[in-house]
């Protein structure tokens, strides 16, 4: 029976899914086949299940009464027994997880045991909203299979190691042993990315390097011989570029001014800056880019140059800290998929001999290797490559898997 394996990437209100084919008998053959991958979402509001094959052919879409959805264990129920009967030819030989804290603990993936389930809901204070969301899946896969090896794989751990400059808050220093620090996210998708830079042009991979990852969540990373050297998320996820909803970089003279003279609770007041800000908050229309594109509206407008300026001031800093630049790459939702976005961000840095070719920029994506799109005089060459979180995890599954197996 052919090898597969499970990728679980759960969050607040929704799971998604990916199921992998594993090449069995080539253990050295790293590559990963997408068998089928969905999600639940709209758990506890608007339930809904849906399942896409290889192909993107939609296999089920499916609504469900809130009252059989409210949970994330019952979501995983709905998942298990549409997928078990149509995965029948398949053994499943692990599942791998997306973690978004691994503190200052871990800076690679983990299996996971009692310890390192302790270990990692010690961590729940960092991220609150995100670390239960994901910790709940492997909990209740611990129950129902314990027979099977899972795999924590961590939003933070790419950025583990990078340099104290990075790391720090002008604090005080006790702040800092007590773990408020730059830890930064993305760091799947950023590996994941890289390492298709590695194939595509591993001169520049090694280089200075710069990886916008603009989606609902944003954040940028430089790089520097393939190693993450300064990230604008820091302590949480809500810190440096303006996102969909959440606020980024802010003077933190406002929070205390909500808490103080609006005698906000802290709880009304992370709700404004993770679920009414960026993007909505500022337009007051969408925190969708696609909508914000598509309308005429001046508050529309005014968002998209707002987000796009930080992006390019962002990338500007960025490269301070590299000591110049290599190559830049945009992905995720928008960096993907919004030419108009990249093509704004590129004006605000044309000064520094980044430009963008029109046409190219416009173009569809070929496919997971991505596409050039800088202008026939840009200093540096600019690419925009498809992220792939699950992936990332999948592969970082199996490496594990394979070597726990040797040993
Ligand atoms: P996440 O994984 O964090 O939910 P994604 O990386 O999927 O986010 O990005 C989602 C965002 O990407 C959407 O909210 C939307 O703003 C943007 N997006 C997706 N498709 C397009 C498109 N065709 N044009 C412009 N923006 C898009």
């Amino acid at each position: 029976m052919t090898q597969a394996l499970f990728v679980v990437n759960a969050g607040s209100s929704s799971i998604k899914f990916k199921i992998y084919g594993v090449a069995a008998q080539d253990h050295e053959h790293e590559d990963l086949d997408l068998i089928m991958g969905g999600q639940v979402d709209g758990i506890g509001s608007e339930p809904r299940l849906k399942v896409k094959d290889q192909a993107g052919a939609v296999l089920v879409d499916d609504k469900f009464p809130v009252e059989q959805l409210s949970t994330l264990s019952q979501a995983q129920t709905v998942i298990a027994d549409w997928v078990t009967p149509r995965i029948k030819g398949f053994v499943i030989i692990g599942i791998g997880h997306r973690v978004v804290h691994g503190g200052s603990v871990y800076s690679k993936p983990v299996l996971v045991d009692d310890e390192v389930m302790h270990t990692l809901e010690s961590f729940i204070p960092l991220a609150p909203l995100h670390q239960l969301g994901n910790l709940d899946p492997i909990r209740i896969l611990r129950e129902r299979r314990p027979d099977l090896p899972q795999v924590a794989c961590f939003d933070t751990a790419f950025h583990h190691g990078h340099p104290e400059l990075s790391d720090r808050f002008a604090l005080p220093r006790e702040l800092y042993e007590e773990g408020v620090r730059r830890y930064g996210f993305h760091g799947l998708s950023y590996e994941y990315v890289h390492g298709k830079m590695e194939q595509i042009d591993p001169g520049v991979a090694q280089g200075r390097l710069i990886i916008a990852h603009l989606g609902s969540g944003a954040s940028i990373c430089c790089l520097f011989g393939g190693r993450s050297i300064e990230t604008t998320m820091g302590f949480t996820a809500l810190d440096g570029l303006p996102m969909g909803t959440r606020s980024g970089t802010l003077d933190p003279g406002v929070v205390l001014h909500l808490i103080e003279q609006k005698g906000m609770k802290p709880e009304e007041v992370g709700n404004m800056l993770y679920k009414q800000s960026g993007l909505l908050g500022l337009s007051g229309i969408s925190n969708d880019v696609r909508e914000l594109l598509a309308s005429d509206r001046q508050e529309a407008n005014m968002a998209i140059d707002f987000f796009c300026q930080r992006v390019a001031q962002s990338m500007a800093s960025l490269a301070v800290t590299i000591n110049g630049l290599d190559g830049l790459v945009f992905t995720a939702g928008i960096g993907e998929n919004a030419p108009e976005v990249r093509r704004r961000v590129i004006k605000h840095l044309n000064w520094s001999g980044l430009f963008i070719d029109d046409m190219a920029n416009e173009a569809r994506l070929p496919g997971p290797q991505g596409m050039r799109i800088e202008g026939a005089h840009s200093r540096v060459p600019i690419y925009v490559i498809p992220t792939d979180e699950e992936k990332m995890i999948g592969l970082h599954t199996l490496r594990l898997l394979r070597l726990l197996k040797k040993h």
